[in-house]
């Protein structure tokens, strides 16, 4: 074995030369990687006794994908184009020996290769679309020469992984089999020894059907981005896949290297990258002692089998979790456990899941109408009705019933946890655990911090939260925690804008428009216009419209009128004119003048009041990060993942115009203090800087 650079290492077996990559922990192909890989390359096409080329990878993966830490960087030769092009075009033929996930530039390395072998455990995909990019390594253009432009359309749209047995049926993989890929590599390899070859990008066959009528291909993409307008990287991807039967190759190429570029810059991807990151941040717990283990979760029991009950068991089933659902009576029992086998019916009627899955989940999923039932398992999540007297009996009968060990959890939306730890005897085992409805599709919790909650409960609630599939965020406790604190600013601010004559539809239009796959007003007919009422009237804190409207009996759609009206059964509504009468007849007993909005303005009066409040929880330390604030934004309340987040967009928006509005706010709405900008806001306002590098600044003082 002979090392080309550091990463990079070359050797033979017989007639079978190997290019070995080790750059751990993924095998990124940064620049040395390519560089290496290079010249290994070429050192063996030049070695008359070498008749095939093995490309493979040390460590638990073939390449992962590009070195991520690169983008937006100048271009270091060779770039990934070139390097597999000099692959390519060797002259000799070449094989993928993959293992792990061959990923984005990783799949594009194998595309370059004349043939693939996969372990069977192995995975390939394109996943550039979920920061925004394409894969403008060749994937765009080699993979449609192998499956044809609409398989290769939908893998690049979804960014979904193909298993190797997926891989061969499509043609993607020559081979699979084995569990060491380079023994398997080296023994394909033998098996094509001077047989002729024809490189990826040379082979046109698959592209004949799309070039004589590309019309398929044409309804495929307009399916496939029907829900996609004003989003740059589907379009790119689209042209980039069209161009491969329109464009001659080495053009599509170019055009490519030129389209990454522009994605690269544009606010979306930097979103989409934003996020990224602050996913994977957002599980470490800043403070935390280093030998805090989470508890193993192996049960668990839900209190409560209504809307969130349901769905928050169905999390757990999906995992491989059994879990107890517990309900006072045998009749909310069966209603709630009949709602969730209607939810798995419903995924099986749409081909989403199969009956053997449905069955094995809902095998899972226990009732009982006994607390005691609960006492035995591993994490219990409370989920009955929002009331502090109820959880209190509830926790207290828990909490002396429990097993020690057992993690205590409550699934309120605002209510204080340390009040409800108060009646435990082990408060440190206790911890919100706040999901988003339907459960069993939003992928946010927030895992609320009580005063006296232990490092290891947080622990074991963010590896619980993980384990079931989602995006677990701590957050402080407060009114709301994060993000419902941050939802009541803009509900607040939403009122507003209908006391001034902004109509339901022109504010739910301005949110579309801005990437919200609501409205809020469409919203709130739908979750029932009654449970804010309510809220409201236990804290005295009155919304003159939405009062005005409840007390019409209009609850949204349930009733089939609030903001719209709903024909029956209906869940799109139509304007209501009820509603223009009310507001016409409040803003006149309250003398407000009304005023006309454009789009731009009900973002301003929504969005910005949204992220001075995260702000003030940054400056309170209810999130650890801005990046949390959008982390929660963007997997609980729909905040568009291309738009970053509030505390993203606020920093792209630029800090000092958010000032200078909110100023102006808190000058026409005197009587809500909220709207003067936080102190943060100011400082890093004044000083020209971001959240984003208050952010890192904190983070480089630990
Ligand atoms: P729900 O009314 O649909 O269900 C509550 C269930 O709890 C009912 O089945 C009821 O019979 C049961 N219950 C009441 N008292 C009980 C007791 N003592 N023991 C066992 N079961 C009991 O309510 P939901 O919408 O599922 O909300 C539950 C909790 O989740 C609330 O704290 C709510 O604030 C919170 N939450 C709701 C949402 C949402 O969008 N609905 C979102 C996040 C959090």
């Amino acid at each position: 074995m002979s090392s080309i650079n550091d990463k990079v290492s070359v050797r033979r077996d017989g007639e079978i030369g190997v290019i070995l990559v080790d750059n751990p922990p993924v095998n990124a192909l940064g620049h040395a990687v390519r560089d290496g890989m290079v010249k290994a390359c070429a050192e063996l096409a030049a070695d008359p006794a070498i008749h095939a080329i093995v490309v493979a990878c040390a460590g638990r993966t073939f390449f992962a994908g590009a070195d991520i830490t690169e983008f937006g960087k100048p271009r270091q030769e060779p770039w990934l184009q070139e390097a597999i092009e000099r692959i390519e075009q060797c002259g000799k033929p070449t094989v993928a020996a993959i293992h792990g996930t061959a990923l984005g530039g990783g799949f594009e390395v194998a595309l370059g290769c004349t043939y693939r072998v996969m372990v069977e455990r192995a995975q390939v995909g394109l996943p550039e679309i979920h920061l925004g990019l394409l894969a403008a390594g060749g994937g765009t253009k080699r993979l449609p020469r192998l499956i044809g432009p609409e398989a290769t359309l939908k893998l690049c749209l979804s960014g979904e992984r193909l298993s190797a047995a997926r891989a061969l049926e499509l043609g993607v993989a020559d081979h699979v089999g084995g569990e060491d890929p380079i023994a398997a590599g080296i023994a394909f390899a033998r098996t094509i020894v001077g047989k002729p070859f024809v490189p990826v990008s040379e082979r046109e066959d698959k592209l004949a059907a799309a070039r004589a009528d590309s019309a398929a291909f044409d309804a495929l993409a307009a399916k496939l981005t029907a829900r996609a307008a004003g989003q740059a990287a589907p379009h790119a991807n689209v042209e980039s896949v069209r161009d491969s039967f329109t464009l001659p190759f080495a053009e599509g190429m170019a055009k490519d290297a030129r389209t990454i570029d522009a994605l690269i810059a544009g606010s979306q991807s930097r979103a989409l990258r934003h996020l990224f990151f602050a996913e994977r941040e957002a599980a470490r717990i800043p403070g935390q002692p280093a030998d805090v283990q989470a508890r193993r979760v192996r049960t668990a029991a839900v209190i409560g089998a209504g809307t969130m009950g349901g769905g928050i068991a169905m999390s757990f089933a999906g995992a491989g979790i059994p879990v107890t659902v517990v309900d006072t009576t045998q009749e909310a029992l069966d209603r709630g456990l009949d709602r969730v086998r209607a939810n798995y019916a419903t995924s099986v009627k749409r081909g989403s899941m199969t009956q053997a899955a449905m069955d094995e989940r809902l095998a899972r999923i226990s009732g009982a109408t006994d607390r005691a039932a609960a006492a035995a398992a591993d994490l219990v999540v409370e989920a009955v009705f929002e009331d502090m007297d109820v959880k209190r009996e509830i926790f207290a009968d828990l909490g002396a019933s429990a097993a020690p060990g057992t993690i205590l959890s409550s699934n309120t939306s605002a209510l204080d946890v340390d009040a409800i730890a108060e009646v435990l005897e082990r408060p440190e085992d206790f911890v919100g655990m706040h999901f988003f409805a339907p459960a069993n599709v939003m992928k946010l919790v927030e895992v609320v911090r009580g005063a006296r909650t232990s490092a290891e409960t947080i622990a074991t609630a963010m590896a619980a939260g993980r384990a079931i599939g989602k995006i677990p965020v701590v957050a402080g406790n407060c009114d709301g925690f994060i993000g419902n604190r941050m939802l009541a600013r803009r509900s607040q601010e939403v009122e507003r804008l209908l006391q001034r004559g902004a109509t339901p539809r022109q504010i739910d239009e301005a949110a579309k428009a801005f990437g919200f796959p609501m409205g809020p007003l469409a919203i709130a007919d739908m979750s029932g216009l009654d449970v804010g009422w309510f809220i409201r009237k236990r804290r005295g804190t009155p919304f003159p419209i939405a009062d005005a409207i409840c007390e019409k009996g209009w609850f949204g759609q349930k009733t089939g009128a609030g903001y719209y009206r709903y024909e029956a059964g209906a869940r799109e509504g139509t304007d209501n004119p009820d509603v223009a009468a009310l507001v016409a007849e409040v803003a006149g007993r309250l003398g407000i003048a009304q005023q006309r909005f454009d789009n731009d303005a009900m973002i301003e009066r929504i969005l910005f009041p949204l992220v001075n409040e995260g702000a003030r929880i940054l400056e309170e330390g209810i999130a650890y990060r801005a990046s949390d604030i959008d982390v929660v934004w963007v997997n609980g309340y729909g905040w568009p993942r291309h738009g970053g987040g509030p505390m993203f967009w606020a920093d792209e928006v630029g800090l000092a115009a958010i000032v200078a509005r909110l100023d102006a706010f808190a000058a026409d709405t005197p009587e809500d203090p909220s709207l003067r900008p936080a102190a943060l806001l100011r400082t890093l306002a004044a000083s020209g800087s971001s959240f984003a590098e208050w952010q890192q600044d904190r983070a480089k003082q630990g």
